[in-house]
C-alpha cells in the first residue's frame, strides 16, 4: 500500500464535538494502516472565529484519544509553521504566480457595490456569480484589497472515494477570493497551498465541502498540480430526524464525555465506528484492531446517526475490558477523579476494593460518585424506605426489627469474614427464617446502603466490613 500522508486541520473556535473528532480519526488510521503520516494543521485564518486556549483543547483531546500526529505543533516537522496564520508568506508567494500568470486579481470593488450586485442577482432571480461582475482592468494588489481567482466557466467531473463519481457543470466556477481584505488567506485557499507544500496524498474531510470542490480542482488545475484522493466524510446526523448534528440535540463536546468518565477507548472505538463497520458484526475495536480493519471504501455516504446510549454501553463494554485484561488496579488508576469526596480519606486498597465489586455496573466513571457514597460514608436511615420497599411492605415492622436482630446475630457470630463465609451466613438466614431472598436481602442491603441498588450483597457487606455492617444493622433496628 501506499504510504499515505493525511491531515487533520481543525479551526481552533472552541468546543471541539463528536464531529470534530471523528474527522481526526479517519485520516489517522488511513495514515497509521500504510505506514504513512498524519499532519496536524491549525487553520486559524478566520480571526473573527478565533477562540484562545482552543488549539490546545485541541492538541490535549487528540493526545487523550491517542491519535499522534506525526508532524504539526508541539512535534514540527519539515512543513513548518504548521499555523496557516503563520504562513502568510507563502500564501502570498503561491497568490503571485496566479497574479503573474493572470489567474487571479486584485479587486477594489467595495464591499457595499459587492451587496448590490448579489440583490440585483436576486431580484432577477438568477445565481449570483463574482465573476460576471469581475473588473475590467484590475489594479495592482495593494494591502487591504482582496485578492480573486479568475475562474473559467468548465464542467468537472472527479471521483470521491466516499461519494463515487461527481459531475458539475459551469455554473458552479466563480471567482472565490484567495487573499481577503484583512490580508489572511481564505480557507478556500490555504489549504490548496498547504496540502501541496505539505504532499497530502488524501484530503478527508467532511461533505460540507464537497460543493466547493470544483472551485478546488480549478485551483489545482492553475497552479498545474496533481489532484490528491478526495474523501469527504458524511454527517453526522442528529438522533432523531435528518438533521445534522447539532449543539441542541443532546450530544456533549467530547471535553464533556471526557469528564463525564467516558473513557478515551470507548470514544476512538464508538466515533470511528460511526459511518464505517467492516462488513462483520464486530462492535469493540482496539486501536491496532481499527487501523488494520479500516478501509476508506467501508466509510457509508449516508448520514451516520448519532446514539448516546450506545457509546455509554461501549463505554462499559471497555470498563469491563481493562478490568479483565488489565486488572483491578489498572482500572483503577483511570478512576482518580471520579470518587465521591468522602472516598479521599479512605485508602487506595479500599477504592480498589469496592471498584471491583462494581466496575460491571459502571456505564461511566462518573457513576461512581453516585453509585459508591455508602462505601464512603454512613447512609442516612430513613425507615420509611424500609417499609415501603415493595419487598418489604407485606412484612410488619415488629418483623422486619426481628429479621434484623436475627441478622446481626449471624453475623457477628461469623468466624471470619469473608464473600463465601457471609453468603453461607446470608443461605443460612433464609432457611432459618423462611423468609424469601428478595425479603431479606433487600432488608439488608437497604440498611447497609440506603442505596437503590448495590452488587451482590455477600461482596458489599465483605467490602464494607464486619465493624461496619454491624453498626449499621444496629442502628437501622433501633430506628425501626
Ligand atoms: N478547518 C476546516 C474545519 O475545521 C477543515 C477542513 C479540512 O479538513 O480541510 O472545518
Amino acid at each position: 500500500m501506499k504510504k499515505a500522508i493525511t491531515r487533520f486541520a481543525p479551526s481552533p473556535t472552541g468546543y471541539i464535538h463528536i464531529g470534530n473528532l471523528r474527522s481526526a480519526i479517519y485520516p489517522y488510521l488511513t495514515a497509521q494502516q500504510t505506514g504513512g503520516k498524519m499532519i496536524l494543521r491549525i487553520e486559524d485564518t478566520d480571526r473573527e472565529r478565533y477562540v484562545e486556549g482552543a488549539t490546545e483543547l485541541i492538541e490535549d483531546t487528540l493526545k487523550w484519544v491517542g491519535l499522534d500526529w506525526d508532524e504539526g505543533p508541539l512535534v514540527g516537522g519539515p512543513s513548518e509553521p504548521y499555523f496557516q496564520s503563520e504562513r502568510r508568506d507563502i500564501y502570498m508567494k503561491w497568490v503571485q504566480k496566479l497574479l503573474d500568470s493572470g489567474r487571479a486579481y486584485a479587486d477594489p470593488t467595495p464591499p457595499e457595490k459587492i451587496d448590490e450586485y448579489r440583490r440585483e442577482c436576486n431580484a432577477a432571480k438568477k445565481p449570483f456569480l463574482y465573476r460576471n461582475y469581475r473588473p475590467e482592468n484590475p489594479p495592482k494588489w495593494e494591502p487591504g484589497m482582496p485578492i480573486r481567482f479568475k475562474s473559467e466557466p468548465k464542467s468537472y467531473d472527479w471521483h470521491d472515494e466516499v461519494m463515487g463519481d461527481m459531475h458539475t457543470g459551469p455554473e458552479v466556477c466563480d471567482d472565490i477570493i484567495l487573499i481577503k481584505r484583512d490580508g489572511y488567506p481564505t480557507y478556500n485557499f490555504a489549504h490548496i497551498v498547504d496540502d501541496a507544500e505539505m504532499g497530502i496524498t488524501h484530503v478527508m474531510r467532511g461533505v460540507e465541502y464537497l460543493p466547493s470542490t470544483p472551485n478546488y480542482l480549478a485551483l489545482y488545475e492553475a497552479f498545474g498540480l496533481d489532484r490528491p484522493l478526495l474523501v469527504s466524510l458524511p454527517h453526522i446526523l442528529a438522533p432523531s430526524g435528518n438533521k445534522k448534528l447539532g449543539k441542541r440535540d443532546g450530544a456533549k463536546s467530547v471535553t464533556e464525555y471526557r469528564s463525564d468518565g467516558v473513557l478515551p477507548e470507548a470514544m476512538l472505538n464508538y466515533l470511528a465506528c460511526l459511518g464505517w463497520n467492516d462488513g462483520t458484526e464486530k462492535e469493540i475495536y482496539t486501536k491496532d484492531e481499527l487501523i488494520k480493519a479500516f478501509s476508506l471504501d467501508r466509510i457509508q455516504n449516508s448520514g451516520a446517526r448519532y446514539d448516546e446510549t450506545k457509546l455509554l454501553w461501549m463505554n462499559g463494554q471497555w470498563i469491563r475490558r481493562i478490568f479483565d485484561e488489565q486488572g483491578a488496579r489498572a482500572l483503577y488508576d483511570r478512576t482518580v477523579n471520579f470518587w465521591p469526596e468522602e472516598a479521599a480519606s479512605y485508602p487506595e486498597d479500599y477504592r480498589v476494593k469496592v471498584l471491583s465489586i462494581i466496575y460491571d455496573r459502571l456505564k461511566t466513571m462518573s457513576d461512581l460518585r453516585t453509585m459508591t457514597t455508602y462505601f464512603f460514608t454512613d447512609p442516612e436511615i430513613n425507615v420509611d424506605t424500609i417499609i415501603n420497599n415493595k419487598f418489604l411492605k407485606k412484612i410488619s415492622e415488629s418483623e422486619i426489627e426481628d429479621l434484623l436482630k436475627k441478622t446481626i446475630s449471624e453475623l457477628t457470630n461469623l468466624k471470619e469474614w469473608n464473600e463465601e463465609s457471609i453468603q453461607d451466613a446470608l443461605n443460612k438466614l433464609l432457611s432459618d427464617t423462611n423468609r424469601k431472598p428478595a425479603e431479606l436481602f433487600s432488608l439488608i442491603r437497604i440498611a447497609v446502603s440506603f442505596a437503590p441498588f448495590s452488587p451482590a450483597l455477600n461482596l458489599t457487606l465483605d467490602v464494607l466490613g464486619r465493624e461496619t455492617t454491624l453498626a449499621r444493622l444496629n442502628a437501622v433496628a433501633r430506628a425501626i
